[in-house]
């Protein structure tokens, strides 16, 4: 008689516990109050409701573009001024529905769609990840980690180190001085506002490192980042975020 399959007691007792508080707090979608059959998922019903950005799109920063440019196509903005890092890819357009995704991390603390976060970044951003010696988040204030206890970025970089393999590094750029909020400040405001705030900590001599932010608004941040690393000797400063804006009248962060 062939031996059925039985869990380990331990294994037995998480399950009891997990379905447990499946019955206290059934797990619900991602973007409505729709109770779902497992965390970090979303309805059927709102698959359609995000914008995943892809090609065509800018081969520095991943504007989108109305028609194919071929390989070497950029927009208009990166043709006028080169960004500081060498590409920049986002998962999500950020409009209402990935604003809520947002805002759930960044303010409620959510997690449970990380892993799901990591997939689409991984995907919108797959070259870059792929030549990637390090993956480091955006750093924040450690006044400002003081207040809210976690930074978003590095849970989003834990969650993409983890679904690629890749090592990450939390500590690996840090902000030196408190900024003020970016919020409604023009392109260059922000890179004056963000210039000389964040720092490398150690040396990435030749290195490839992929920086993760969870909203690429004007680019000011992940720029800073670039130049901090590269001071530090990386060969190579790659960007990827949970979402972007698109369009200007998007930015209500
Ligand atoms: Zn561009």
């Amino acid at each position: 008689m062939r031996a059925s399959y039985r869990p380990s007691a331990a294994f037995r007792k998480r399950g009891a516990i997990s379905r447990l508080s499946d019955l206290i707090w059934p797990p619900r979608s991602l973007l409505s109050e729709q109770i779902v059959d497992r965390p970090g998922v979303i309805e059927p019903a709102l698959w359609g409701a995000l914008q995943f950005l892809g090609d065509p799109q800018c081969s520095r920063c991943g504007f989108p573009l109305p028609s194919d440019p071929g390989a070497f196509g950029i927009c208009g903005a990166c043709a006028g001024r080169k960004p500081a890092y060498d590409t920049a890819r986002a998962a999500l357009a950020y409009d209402d529905n990935a604003r809520k995704l947002v805002l759930d991390l960044k303010h409620g603390g959510r997690r449970d769609g990380l892993p799901v976060f990591a997939r689409w970044m991984g995907a919108a951003a797959r070259e870059a990840l792929a030549r990637a010696d390090l993956i480091a988040p955006t750093p924040m204030h450690w006044t400002r980690l003081a207040t809210r206890s976690f930074n978003q970025a590095a849970w989003l970089a834990q969650a993409l180190a983890q679904a690629s393999g890749k090592p990450w590094k939390p500590g690996a750029l840090a902000r030196v001085k408190r900024r003020k909020s970016q919020a409604g400040l023009s392109a260059s405001e922000r890179r004056r506002n963000v210039g000389g705030a964040i720092k490398a900590r150690g040396r990435y001599a030749g290195k490839t490192i992929l920086v993760v932010d969870d909203v690429f608004t004007t680019g000011a941040t992940l720029e800073a980042c670039a130049r901090a690393l590269r001071k530090a000797g990386a060969a190579e400063v790659h960007a990827v975020t949970l979402a972007r804006v698109v369009r200007p009248t998007d930015i209500t962060l």
